[in-house]
């Protein structure tokens, strides 16, 4: 893979929020796309990206699997440092694509996978109720409530929420602290809204600790929660969500930051949850995210779920690789964060009825849309 060219393109999506890609060109031509994520990844990340860029431009890899050892790093370096970790993800994800439009096959095939039509989706609610440029938005649980009705209008068969904006711990009293309340009022509006049957997702963006963690889960049985998302951040503290997860009578789920198939092993061979999830962003990239689900689903099926409150272009990477590793749960998908999003990619991006729809030709199968850059973005090289 000889690089000949690296550009970057940000476009804004509301209030402070951005979608950050990274496009690279290789000597035929090809140009693969990746996004970069976190607050600094149009200035500190993009900056980081385009000097691993150049290093790879004068030691050309053989492939996206080969960027890391090019570079120099070791799993272990990336695990701990998160800067660099997304940086070499995009760039594994942005130099796969390219391989796979050289090899004129799609990313799932590439990645060792069939190509396939479409890959199911779960709906989660939070981004289309954070704040946007008209200021913070309705949270209470009627407000809930007809964003979960609204998810099942789409045609989402699974459905999630982060309902939680008033806790935090450490929490003054034991068991289920007050500040939970409001959160669990929420849970029980969606449940309401979405019917007995649907599966509910709840993420507690580690805002618990073990003992309210333990008795947040007891509570979330009554509303038939099937998924229980970081309670405790478990890469950091994966002993206190081992001991949740040992009370836990519904999934565990976790680690969206993690880097890397050693660490998910570990983290799915130590018992630390039921279900990890890999974001295409910082795991590694779109190849390291198909070793996981390689390397997890046949030890424990439904392990793996991939976490993409992203972009376009991620998200569809995140189809191809999820179709890869033949994916046992949904994949995520924020949806409702603004109404112009499809349109950023040529052909657009197509969800209908939970479902992603991957488009046909070599790579990821689309690009980014020349006159919507032109509108609403900006390019840059470094
Ligand atoms: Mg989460």
């Amino acid at each position: 893979m000889n690089i000949t060219r690296v550009e970057f393109t940000s476009i804004h999506v509301h209030g402070t929020h951005q979608w950050v890609f990274v496009e690279v060109t290789d000597d035929d031509g090809n140009t693969g796309l990746a996004e970069l994520a976190g607050p600094e990844a149009a200035t500190g990340i993009a900056q980081l990206t385009a000097g691993y860029a150049e290093r790879l431009r004068l030691s050309p890899p053989d492939g996206e699997a080969d960027v890391t050892a090019v570079l120099g790093l070791s799993a272990a370096d990336l695990e701990a440092d998160r800067p660099r970790a997304t940086a070499v993800s995009a760039l594994r994800t942005a130099i796969a694509d390219a391989q796979a439009r050289r090899a004129g096959i799609s990313l799932t095939e590439f990645l060792g996978g069939r190509a396939t039509g479409s890959v199911q989706l779960y709906g989660n609610m939070n981004r289309s109720m954070l704040p946007d440029d008209g200021g913070p938005r309705d949270r209470s649980p009627e407000a809930f409530a007809a964003a979960a009705r609204e998810a099942i209008r789409r045609g989402y068969e699974v459905v999630k929420c982060a309902p939680f904006d008033e806790a935090q711990s450490p929490f003054e009293e034991p068991g289920l602290p007050e500040a939970a309340r409001g959160g669990i009022d929420r849970i029980a509006a969606v449940r309401e809204a979405i019917g007995p049957d649907v599966p509910l997702f709840v993420d507690c963006h580690s805002r618990f600790d073990l003992d309210s963690g333990i008795a947040l889960e007891i509570s979330l049985r009554e509303s038939n929660v099937a998924w229980y998302e970081e309670a405790v951040d478990g890469l950091k503290d994966p002993e206190t969500m081992k001991k949740i997860r040992e009370h836990a009578t519904m999934d565990v789920a976790g680690a969206e930051s993690g880097y890397g198939v050693a660490l998910f092993h570990r983290l799915i061979e130590d018992g630390v949850m039921d279900v990890v999830m890999p974001d295409i962003k910082f795991c590694g990239g779109a190849g390291e995210a198909v070793a996981i689900g390689r390397a997890l689903e046949p030890i424990a099926a439904g392990s793996v779920s991939m976490h993409s409150p992203s972009g376009p272009a991620s998200q569809l990477a995140s189809a191809h690789a999820t179709a890869a590793f033949q994916g046992a749960r949904p994949l995520e998908h924020a949806w409702g964060e603004v109404d112009w999003r499809p349109s950023v990619l040529e052909p657009a991006e197509r969800i209908e009825s939970g479902r992603i729809y991957i488009p046909e030709g070599p790579g990821l199968g689309a690009n980014l849309d020349g006159s919507t850059v032109e509108a609403r973005g900006r390019r840059w090289t470094l």
